[in-house]
């Protein structure tokens, strides 16, 4: 259903992501975790992984992102929790409410009899919250996958909390370094070369940071970074601060606007990539290039050079 709301949305209604956003969490999230406090302790590993691939999907409609981002990095970039977490929050809150007691994270979930039972739970919750949030950054962590993503968003909780960063289908091909990138084209077998035309390998990260065609390009960028007290270098994770986010995400858009109109990739993007003959399989969770970020994703990156 969600599918056939986004198919309409992005035909007929031109939805942004923010209306897309509020479907994603108006529908989605409420269908698929509907009465998890019956079923959670019931998901096996196969449930899981099925679940997975079912919000990942959903997730690329709402960012917009390409097919082959994993389900790690989405979540991450969408600033929402992995569904298996949701549901289990979910069910666990019903408990709290319940005032069933309960251990979870090696911590004992009990409502103490002595306080006032809705301070209580609400504390409780918030402990809920905090495991939840621990146990999805251990996994982000040790994930292999978005690797790009991770050198943006390398703390979970940071990323829920940076509400300014609203995503358009430029700053998403960034963010997940997977997008019309010579380098990231070139492993799909889509172009001939991973060349640049100032002739060095073209990831997301070289046309960001280094590419000298876009040195103009990135002159905004640069004013506002000496503006706030950045010097020499920035780092990825200063591009999605709240001082830089809409400063990194107009380059986005020009840079990318400029690459289509240089090579004439739009087209093969658009049949290619965003449709189906791109299309990974339902687990979906390959990276063209399985732990290799890139050269140009290096923490920190000369901007000013
Ligand atoms: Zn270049």
């Amino acid at each position: 259903m969600f599918n056939t709301l986004a198919r309409v949305a992005k035909s007929n209604w031109g939805l942004g992501h923010k209306a897309m956003s509020i479907l994603y969490k108006g529908l989605f999230v409420p269908i698929t975790t509907y009465a998890a406090a019956g079923w959670a302790d019931l998901l096996k590993e196969s449930h899981r992984r099925k679940l997975a691939s079912v919000q990942r999907h959903a997730l690329l409609r709402v960012t917009k992102a390409y097919r082959t981002v994993s389900t790690d990095a989405i979540s991450v970039i969408a600033g929402v929790l992995p569904i298996d977490l949701a549901i289990t929050e979910r069910a666990l809150q019903y408990k709290i409410r319940r005032s069933i007691n309960f251990e979870f994270e090696g911590l004992a979930f009990q409502e103490n009899e002595a306080a006032t039972g809705s301070r209580t739970r609400s504390l409780l919750r918030a402990r809920l919250r905090e495991a939840i949030l621990r146990i999805w950054q251990r996994r982000w962590l040790s994930s292999s996958k978005g690797r790009t993503t991770f050198e943006f968003f390398d703390d979970v909780q940071t990323r829920l909390r940076s509400n300014w960063v609203r995503l358009d289908t430029y700053v998403v091909q960034f963010l997940s370094g997977h997008g019309n990138f010579r380098a990231k084209l070139r492993a799909f077998n889509l172009v001939e070369n991973e060349l640049c035309q100032c002739g060095e390998e073209q990831t997301s990260g070289h046309l960001l940071f280094h590419c000298e065609n876009y040195t103009n390009s990135r002159s905004d960028l640069r004013n506002k970074s000496l503006e706030i007290g950045l010097r020499d270098t920035i780092t990825p994770r200063e591009l999605v601060s709240k001082e830089l986010f809409e400063t990194f995400k107009e380059l986005a858009r020009k840079i990318l606007n400029r690459q289509s109109n240089d090579d004439g990739t739009t087209q093969r993007l658009e049949t290619d990539v965003q449709g189906q003959s791109y299309h990974l399989d339902s687990t979906g969770d390959q990276s063209p290039n399985p732990g290799t970020s890139g050269r140009d994703t290096s923490p920190t990156n000369a901007l000013m050079e």
